[in-house]
Protein backbone atom coordinates (compact mmCIF):
# COMPACT_ATOMS: atom_id res chain seq x y z
CA UNK A 1 0.00 0.00 0.00
CA UNK A 2 1.31 3.57 -0.81
CA UNK A 3 -0.18 6.74 -0.24
CA UNK A 4 0.99 9.58 -2.27
CA UNK A 5 0.18 13.24 -1.59
CA UNK A 6 1.12 15.66 -4.12
CA UNK A 7 1.72 19.45 -2.35
CA UNK A 8 4.58 19.12 0.53
CA UNK A 9 3.26 22.26 2.25
CA UNK A 10 0.80 22.08 5.89
CA UNK A 11 -1.93 20.20 3.81
CA UNK A 12 0.50 17.59 2.40
CA UNK A 13 2.49 17.90 5.85
CA UNK A 14 -0.38 17.58 8.20
CA UNK A 15 -1.98 14.54 6.31
CA UNK A 16 1.30 12.68 6.33
CA UNK A 17 1.93 13.18 9.83
CA UNK A 18 -2.17 12.61 10.76
CA UNK A 19 -1.59 9.06 9.00
CA UNK A 20 1.42 7.82 11.26
CA UNK A 21 -0.41 9.07 13.78
CA UNK A 22 -3.41 7.41 13.57
CA UNK A 23 -1.39 3.84 12.85
CA UNK A 24 -0.57 3.90 8.96
CA UNK A 25 2.61 1.78 8.66
CA UNK A 26 2.48 1.69 5.18
CA UNK A 27 4.57 3.75 2.11
CA UNK A 28 4.41 7.52 1.73
CA UNK A 29 5.56 9.85 -0.39
CA UNK A 30 5.42 13.68 -0.50
CA UNK A 31 5.71 14.88 -3.39
CA UNK A 32 6.56 18.92 -3.48
CA UNK A 33 7.55 20.93 -6.10
CA UNK A 34 9.26 23.81 -4.14
CA UNK A 35 13.08 22.60 -3.42
CA UNK A 36 12.42 23.37 0.39
CA UNK A 37 10.85 21.34 3.19
CA UNK A 38 7.65 22.15 4.03
CA UNK A 39 7.31 25.30 5.80
CA UNK A 40 4.76 27.90 7.16
CA UNK A 41 3.39 30.50 5.62
CA UNK A 42 1.58 32.93 8.05
CA UNK A 43 5.06 34.40 9.20
CA UNK A 44 6.15 34.91 5.87
CA UNK A 45 3.82 38.24 5.40
CA UNK A 46 4.18 38.91 9.68
CA UNK A 47 8.08 38.36 10.92
CA UNK A 48 9.93 37.28 7.49
CA UNK A 49 8.96 40.63 6.03
CA UNK A 50 9.90 42.32 9.18
CA UNK A 51 12.76 41.14 8.97
CA UNK A 52 12.60 39.00 12.25
CA UNK A 53 12.45 35.30 11.22
CA UNK A 54 14.21 33.67 7.57
CA UNK A 55 13.73 29.72 8.51
CA UNK A 56 10.11 28.81 8.92
CA UNK A 57 10.09 25.30 7.97
CA UNK A 58 8.19 22.86 9.80
CA UNK A 59 10.51 20.00 10.47
CA UNK A 60 13.86 18.99 9.75
CA UNK A 61 15.43 15.93 6.78
CA UNK A 62 15.41 13.49 10.17
CA UNK A 63 11.51 13.96 11.15
CA UNK A 64 10.59 12.30 7.92
CA UNK A 65 13.50 9.71 7.83
CA UNK A 66 12.51 8.51 11.14
CA UNK A 67 9.08 8.46 10.47
CA UNK A 68 9.40 6.88 6.90
CA UNK A 69 7.87 9.59 4.86
CA UNK A 70 9.30 9.83 2.11
CA UNK A 71 10.20 13.58 0.36
CA UNK A 72 10.66 13.77 -3.54
CA UNK A 73 11.13 17.77 -3.76
CA UNK A 74 12.00 20.35 -6.10
CA UNK A 75 9.24 18.37 -8.62
CA UNK A 76 6.29 18.80 -9.60
CA UNK A 77 3.37 16.42 -10.42
CA UNK A 78 2.84 16.96 -13.55
CA UNK A 79 -0.18 14.59 -14.61
CA UNK A 80 -2.85 12.36 -12.25
CA UNK A 81 -3.50 9.14 -14.56
CA UNK A 82 -6.46 7.75 -12.52
CA UNK A 83 -6.70 4.75 -14.63
CA UNK A 84 -3.73 3.08 -13.60
CA UNK A 85 -3.15 4.91 -10.51
CA UNK A 86 0.00 6.46 -11.23
CA UNK A 87 1.44 10.10 -11.61
CA UNK A 88 3.99 11.85 -14.40
CA UNK A 89 6.66 14.08 -12.61
CA UNK A 90 8.53 17.15 -14.28
CA UNK A 91 11.76 15.00 -14.28
CA UNK A 92 10.04 12.44 -16.21
CA UNK A 93 9.88 9.63 -13.92
CA UNK A 94 6.66 7.64 -12.39
CA UNK A 95 4.82 7.20 -9.05
CA UNK A 96 1.91 4.68 -8.68
CA UNK A 97 -0.38 5.40 -5.86
CA UNK A 98 -3.30 3.45 -3.83
CA UNK A 99 -4.81 6.48 -2.77
CA UNK A 100 -4.09 10.20 -3.82
CA UNK A 101 -4.13 13.08 -1.21
CA UNK A 102 -4.30 16.52 -3.44
CA UNK A 103 -2.78 19.44 -1.50
CA UNK A 104 -1.79 21.81 -4.31
CA UNK A 105 -2.91 25.19 -2.48
CA UNK A 106 -3.05 28.16 -4.31
CA UNK A 107 -0.88 30.30 -6.15
CA UNK A 108 -1.50 34.38 -6.42
CA UNK A 109 -3.34 36.49 -8.95
CA UNK A 110 -1.28 39.03 -11.25
CA UNK A 111 -2.67 40.97 -13.34
CA UNK A 112 -1.80 39.70 -16.98
CA UNK A 113 -2.09 43.32 -18.41
CA UNK A 114 0.67 44.88 -16.42
CA UNK A 115 4.59 45.49 -17.55
CA UNK A 116 6.58 42.96 -16.00
CA UNK A 117 9.01 45.62 -14.14
CA UNK A 118 11.55 44.69 -11.02
CA UNK A 119 10.26 45.44 -7.67
CA UNK A 120 7.05 44.28 -8.25
CA UNK A 121 6.09 41.32 -6.27
CA UNK A 122 3.39 38.66 -4.90
CA UNK A 123 3.59 36.74 -2.05
CA UNK A 124 3.04 33.28 -1.57
CA UNK A 125 6.31 31.32 -1.64
CA UNK A 126 8.97 30.82 0.87
CA UNK A 127 11.23 32.68 -2.48
CA UNK A 128 8.64 34.99 -2.91
CA UNK A 129 8.75 36.21 0.69
CA UNK A 130 12.61 36.54 0.43
CA UNK A 131 12.40 38.52 -2.75
CA UNK A 132 9.95 40.95 -1.26
CA UNK A 133 12.20 41.40 1.97
CA UNK A 134 15.04 41.99 -0.23
CA UNK A 135 13.63 44.87 -1.88
CA UNK A 136 11.22 46.26 1.19
CA UNK A 137 14.52 46.53 3.22
CA UNK A 138 15.64 49.18 -0.14
CA UNK A 139 12.47 50.33 -0.27
CA UNK A 140 11.33 54.07 0.35
CA UNK A 141 7.71 54.03 -1.56
CA UNK A 142 5.31 51.29 -1.55
CA UNK A 143 1.88 50.67 -3.18
CA UNK A 144 -0.03 47.51 -2.32
CA UNK A 145 -2.55 46.63 -4.58
CA UNK A 146 -5.69 44.56 -2.98
CA UNK A 147 -6.45 45.41 0.75
CA UNK A 148 -7.38 41.41 1.54
CA UNK A 149 -5.43 39.61 4.54
CA UNK A 150 -2.32 39.47 2.88
CA UNK A 151 -2.22 43.13 1.08
CA UNK A 152 -2.98 44.31 5.11
CA UNK A 153 -0.53 42.24 6.62
CA UNK A 154 2.27 43.20 4.01
CA UNK A 155 1.16 47.39 4.41
CA UNK A 156 1.89 46.56 8.19
CA UNK A 157 5.38 45.03 7.58
CA UNK A 158 6.47 47.65 5.35
CA UNK A 159 5.17 50.70 7.72
CA UNK A 160 7.76 48.65 10.38
CA UNK A 161 10.56 48.75 8.33
CA UNK A 162 10.00 52.79 7.73
CA UNK A 163 8.57 52.53 4.14
CA UNK A 164 6.10 54.90 3.16
CA UNK A 165 2.61 52.75 1.96
CA UNK A 166 -0.25 53.61 0.01
CA UNK A 167 -2.61 50.53 0.03
CA UNK A 168 -5.38 50.57 -3.01
CA UNK A 169 -8.46 48.96 -3.15
CA UNK A 170 -11.09 48.92 -5.20
CA UNK A 171 -14.07 47.96 -2.81
CA UNK A 172 -15.20 50.16 -0.20
CA UNK A 173 -13.14 48.96 2.62
CA UNK A 174 -10.16 46.83 3.01
CA UNK A 175 -11.74 43.09 4.01
CA UNK A 176 -14.67 44.26 3.09
CA UNK A 177 -15.76 40.78 0.87
CA UNK A 178 -14.64 38.93 4.29
CA UNK A 179 -15.49 40.44 7.01
CA UNK A 180 -18.25 43.26 5.13
CA UNK A 181 -17.16 47.40 5.18
CA UNK A 182 -18.51 48.02 8.75
CA UNK A 183 -15.26 45.99 10.56
CA UNK A 184 -13.68 47.00 6.86
CA UNK A 185 -13.95 50.41 7.86
CA UNK A 186 -12.61 49.50 11.46
CA UNK A 187 -9.54 48.11 9.25
CA UNK A 188 -9.16 50.73 7.54
CA UNK A 189 -9.11 53.44 10.76
CA UNK A 190 -6.23 50.96 11.90
CA UNK A 191 -4.21 51.53 8.76
CA UNK A 192 -4.68 55.35 8.27
CA UNK A 193 -3.24 55.73 12.57
CA UNK A 194 -0.68 53.74 11.70
CA UNK A 195 0.30 56.28 8.66
CA UNK A 196 -0.44 54.04 5.72
CA UNK A 197 -2.86 56.21 2.72
CA UNK A 198 -5.97 54.12 2.33
CA UNK A 199 -6.94 54.87 -1.22
CA UNK A 200 -11.04 52.72 -1.34
CA UNK A 201 -13.01 52.34 -4.61
CA UNK A 202 -10.15 52.58 -6.63
CA UNK A 203 -7.97 50.36 -9.20
CA UNK A 204 -4.79 49.86 -10.69
CA UNK A 205 -4.55 51.18 -14.37
CA UNK A 206 -0.77 50.19 -15.29
CA UNK A 207 2.52 50.72 -13.77
CA UNK A 208 5.02 53.11 -15.58
CA UNK A 209 9.12 52.44 -15.09
CA UNK A 210 11.55 50.59 -17.66
CA UNK A 211 13.50 48.11 -15.81
CA UNK A 212 11.90 49.04 -12.77
CA UNK A 213 8.55 49.81 -10.94
CA UNK A 214 8.45 53.99 -11.20
CA UNK A 215 4.93 54.92 -10.72
CA UNK A 216 1.52 53.05 -9.85
CA UNK A 217 -0.89 54.60 -12.59
CA UNK A 218 -4.49 54.35 -10.92
CA UNK A 219 -7.68 53.94 -12.65
CA UNK A 220 -8.83 57.54 -11.77
CA UNK A 221 -5.84 58.74 -13.43
CA UNK A 222 -3.73 59.29 -9.92
CA UNK A 223 -0.09 58.73 -10.69
CA UNK A 224 1.65 57.30 -7.16
CA UNK A 225 5.73 57.38 -7.06
CA UNK A 226 6.80 53.76 -6.06
CA UNK A 227 9.95 51.85 -5.69
CA UNK A 228 7.81 48.60 -4.94
CA UNK A 229 4.55 46.88 -5.72
CA UNK A 230 2.60 44.59 -4.26
CA UNK A 231 0.00 42.76 -5.59
CA UNK A 232 -2.15 41.19 -3.08
CA UNK A 233 -5.59 40.25 -5.26
CA UNK A 234 -6.26 36.91 -3.88
CA UNK A 235 -5.11 33.89 -5.25
CA UNK A 236 -6.65 30.87 -7.39
CA UNK A 237 -6.68 26.82 -6.72
CA UNK A 238 -3.76 25.04 -8.59
CA UNK A 239 -5.17 22.14 -10.09
CA UNK A 240 -3.91 21.59 -13.78
CA UNK A 241 -2.44 18.21 -12.66
CA UNK A 242 -6.11 16.94 -12.65
CA UNK A 243 -6.69 17.73 -16.22
CA UNK A 244 -8.60 14.60 -18.28
CA UNK A 245 -8.22 12.92 -14.82
CA UNK A 246 -11.55 12.42 -14.24
CA UNK A 247 -11.90 14.08 -10.94
CA UNK A 248 -14.67 17.28 -10.53
CA UNK A 249 -12.80 20.49 -10.24
CA UNK A 250 -15.23 23.61 -9.64
CA UNK A 251 -13.48 26.45 -8.46
CA UNK A 252 -11.13 24.13 -6.31
CA UNK A 253 -10.84 20.30 -6.35
CA UNK A 254 -14.56 19.24 -5.48
CA UNK A 255 -14.72 16.53 -2.63
CA UNK A 256 -17.50 15.30 0.48
CA UNK A 257 -17.92 16.46 3.69
CA UNK A 258 -14.37 13.69 4.00
CA UNK A 259 -12.18 15.31 1.40
CA UNK A 260 -13.40 12.42 -1.18
CA UNK A 261 -13.23 12.75 -4.47
CA UNK A 262 -15.93 11.39 -6.93
CA UNK A 263 -12.37 9.22 -8.43
CA UNK A 264 -12.03 6.25 -5.92
CA UNK A 265 -8.74 6.33 -4.17
CA UNK A 266 -8.40 10.20 -4.62
CA UNK A 267 -8.65 13.03 -1.88
CA UNK A 268 -8.29 16.63 -1.61
CA UNK A 269 -7.22 18.91 1.29
CA UNK A 270 -6.60 22.05 2.16
CA UNK A 271 -7.07 25.38 0.72
CA UNK A 272 -7.47 23.65 -2.98
CA UNK A 273 -9.95 21.64 -1.82
CA UNK A 274 -13.55 22.62 -1.83
CA UNK A 275 -15.20 20.22 0.41
CA UNK A 276 -19.24 19.68 1.05
CA UNK A 277 -20.15 21.39 4.28
CA UNK A 278 -23.14 19.65 6.25
CA UNK A 279 -24.07 23.45 7.02
CA UNK A 280 -22.78 25.52 4.15
CA UNK A 281 -22.80 23.67 1.35
CA UNK A 282 -19.96 23.47 -0.70
CA UNK A 283 -16.81 25.99 -0.15
CA UNK A 284 -13.31 26.60 -0.28
CA UNK A 285 -11.51 28.06 3.17
CA UNK A 286 -7.98 29.94 2.69
CA UNK A 287 -7.37 29.32 6.41
CA UNK A 288 -4.71 27.49 8.44
CA UNK A 289 -6.57 26.01 11.05
CA UNK A 290 -8.86 24.99 8.72
CA UNK A 291 -6.19 22.52 7.30
CA UNK A 292 -6.07 20.87 10.59
CA UNK A 293 -9.54 20.55 10.72
CA UNK A 294 -9.80 18.74 7.71
CA UNK A 295 -7.35 16.23 7.83
CA UNK A 296 -8.53 14.81 11.14
CA UNK A 297 -11.64 13.98 9.54
CA UNK A 298 -10.40 12.82 6.22
CA UNK A 299 -7.41 10.41 7.67
CA UNK A 300 -9.46 8.12 9.46
CA UNK A 301 -11.84 8.20 6.73
CA UNK A 302 -9.11 7.20 4.16
CA UNK A 303 -7.95 4.60 6.10
CA UNK A 304 -11.44 3.23 6.27
CA UNK A 305 -12.00 4.28 10.21
CA UNK A 306 -14.67 6.59 8.95
CA UNK A 307 -16.90 7.70 11.95
CA UNK A 308 -20.53 8.41 11.72
CA UNK A 309 -20.98 11.90 10.60
CA UNK A 310 -18.42 14.69 10.31
CA UNK A 311 -18.40 16.69 12.89
CA UNK A 312 -16.93 19.69 11.13
CA UNK A 313 -15.15 22.00 13.76
CA UNK A 314 -15.98 26.01 14.47
CA UNK A 315 -13.42 27.66 12.07
CA UNK A 316 -10.92 29.99 13.30
CA UNK A 317 -8.69 32.24 11.73
CA UNK A 318 -6.58 35.22 12.70
CA UNK A 319 -4.30 38.23 10.93
CA UNK A 320 -1.97 40.07 12.84
CA UNK A 321 -1.57 43.95 11.59
CA UNK A 322 1.03 45.88 13.69
CA UNK A 323 0.30 45.11 16.98
CA UNK A 324 -3.39 43.69 17.01
CA UNK A 325 -4.21 40.24 16.10
CA UNK A 326 -7.45 40.19 14.41
CA UNK A 327 -9.66 37.10 15.07
CA UNK A 328 -12.13 35.31 13.69
CA UNK A 329 -14.52 32.53 15.40
CA UNK A 330 -17.15 30.88 13.21
CA UNK A 331 -18.08 31.98 9.24
CA UNK A 332 -18.51 35.68 8.95
CA UNK A 333 -20.01 36.81 5.23
CA UNK A 334 -20.23 40.09 3.76
CA UNK A 335 -23.42 40.19 3.98
CA UNK A 336 -24.11 39.50 7.73
CA UNK A 337 -25.93 41.86 9.77
CA UNK A 338 -22.82 43.02 11.92
CA UNK A 339 -23.10 44.41 15.39
CA UNK A 340 -19.79 46.07 16.71
CA UNK A 341 -20.23 45.36 20.37
CA UNK A 342 -16.92 47.14 21.22
CA UNK A 343 -14.74 49.34 19.64
CA UNK A 344 -12.08 51.49 21.42
CA UNK A 345 -10.87 53.38 18.68
CA UNK A 346 -8.41 50.59 18.09
CA UNK A 347 -9.73 47.13 19.36
CA UNK A 348 -12.89 46.01 18.20
CA UNK A 349 -15.59 43.27 18.92
CA UNK A 350 -18.12 42.51 15.89
CA UNK A 351 -20.97 39.57 16.42
CA UNK A 352 -21.71 38.35 12.50
CA UNK A 353 -25.79 37.36 12.35
CA UNK A 354 -27.72 35.70 9.77
CA UNK A 355 -31.52 34.53 10.29
CA UNK A 356 -31.36 35.06 14.10
CA UNK A 357 -28.49 32.58 14.44
CA UNK A 358 -25.07 34.29 15.75
CA UNK A 359 -22.12 33.08 12.61
CA UNK A 360 -19.12 34.11 14.12
CA UNK A 361 -17.34 36.46 16.35
CA UNK A 362 -14.79 38.83 15.20
CA UNK A 363 -12.18 40.77 17.46
CA UNK A 364 -9.14 43.14 17.06
CA UNK A 365 -6.98 42.70 19.95
CA UNK A 366 -9.89 41.12 22.05
CA UNK A 367 -8.46 37.47 21.90
CA UNK A 368 -10.77 36.48 25.49
CA UNK A 369 -13.89 38.17 24.19
CA UNK A 370 -13.43 36.22 20.68
CA UNK A 371 -12.77 33.04 22.55
CA UNK A 372 -15.15 32.68 24.98
CA UNK A 373 -18.00 33.25 22.65
CA UNK A 374 -17.21 29.79 20.66
CA UNK A 375 -19.96 27.74 22.55
CA UNK A 376 -22.61 30.68 21.21
CA UNK A 377 -21.66 30.41 17.28
CA UNK A 378 -24.54 28.39 15.21
CA UNK A 379 -26.64 29.26 18.44
CA UNK A 380 -29.67 31.90 18.19
CA UNK A 381 -28.63 35.05 19.35
C1 LIG B 1 1.60 35.02 3.07
C2 LIG B 1 0.52 34.19 3.71
C3 LIG B 1 0.08 34.49 5.01
C4 LIG B 1 -0.93 33.75 5.59
N1 LIG B 1 -1.36 34.08 6.85
C5 LIG B 1 -2.38 33.41 7.41
C6 LIG B 1 -2.88 33.80 8.69
O1 LIG B 1 -2.40 34.74 9.31
N2 LIG B 1 -3.92 33.10 9.19
C7 LIG B 1 -4.50 32.04 8.53
O2 LIG B 1 -5.48 31.46 9.04
N3 LIG B 1 -4.03 31.64 7.33
C8 LIG B 1 -3.00 32.32 6.75
N4 LIG B 1 -2.51 31.92 5.51
C9 LIG B 1 -3.13 30.76 4.84
C10 LIG B 1 -2.42 29.43 5.17
O3 LIG B 1 -1.04 29.56 5.10
C11 LIG B 1 -2.94 28.39 4.17
O4 LIG B 1 -4.29 28.13 4.51
C12 LIG B 1 -2.14 27.08 4.18
O5 LIG B 1 -0.81 27.30 3.81
C13 LIG B 1 -2.78 26.10 3.20
O6 LIG B 1 -2.02 24.95 3.10
P1 LIG B 1 -2.08 24.03 1.78
O7 LIG B 1 -1.22 22.86 2.07
O8 LIG B 1 -3.47 23.84 1.36
O9 LIG B 1 -1.40 24.93 0.64
P2 LIG B 1 0.09 25.44 0.52
O10 LIG B 1 0.63 25.77 1.87
O11 LIG B 1 0.09 26.51 -0.51
O12 LIG B 1 0.90 24.18 -0.04
C14 LIG B 1 0.70 23.67 -1.33
C15 LIG B 1 2.03 23.17 -1.87
O13 LIG B 1 1.80 22.39 -3.03
C16 LIG B 1 2.79 22.70 -4.00
N5 LIG B 1 2.35 22.27 -5.33
C17 LIG B 1 1.44 22.87 -6.14
N6 LIG B 1 1.29 22.21 -7.30
C18 LIG B 1 2.13 21.14 -7.23
C19 LIG B 1 2.44 20.07 -8.14
N7 LIG B 1 1.84 19.96 -9.31
N8 LIG B 1 3.36 19.16 -7.75
C20 LIG B 1 3.96 19.24 -6.54
N9 LIG B 1 3.71 20.24 -5.65
C21 LIG B 1 2.80 21.17 -5.98
C22 LIG B 1 2.94 24.21 -3.83
O14 LIG B 1 4.10 24.71 -4.43
C23 LIG B 1 2.95 24.32 -2.32
O15 LIG B 1 4.24 24.11 -1.82
C24 LIG B 1 -1.50 32.65 4.89
C25 LIG B 1 -1.06 32.34 3.59
C26 LIG B 1 -0.05 33.11 3.00
C27 LIG B 1 0.42 32.76 1.61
Amino acid sequence: MTIVIVGAGLGGLRTAQELRKQGYDGGLVLVGDEPHLPYDRPPLSKEVIRGEREDTTFENEEYFAENRIELRLGVAVVRVDTENTMLELADGSTLPYDQLVIATGLRPRRVPSLPDLDGVHVLRSRDDAESLRRDASAAARAVVVGAGFVGCEVAAGLRHLGVDVTLVEPQATPLASVLGSDVGELVSRLHRDEGVTVRTGVGVDTLRGTERVTHVVLSDGTELAADLVVIGIGSTPVVEVLEASGVTVDNGVVADAYGRTDVRGVWAVGDVAAWDHPQHGRRRVEHWSNVGDQVRVMVPALLGKEPAAPRPAVPYFWSDQYDVKIQALGSPSADDSVEIVEDDGRKFLAYYVRDGILTAVVGAGMAGAVMKMRAKIGQPT
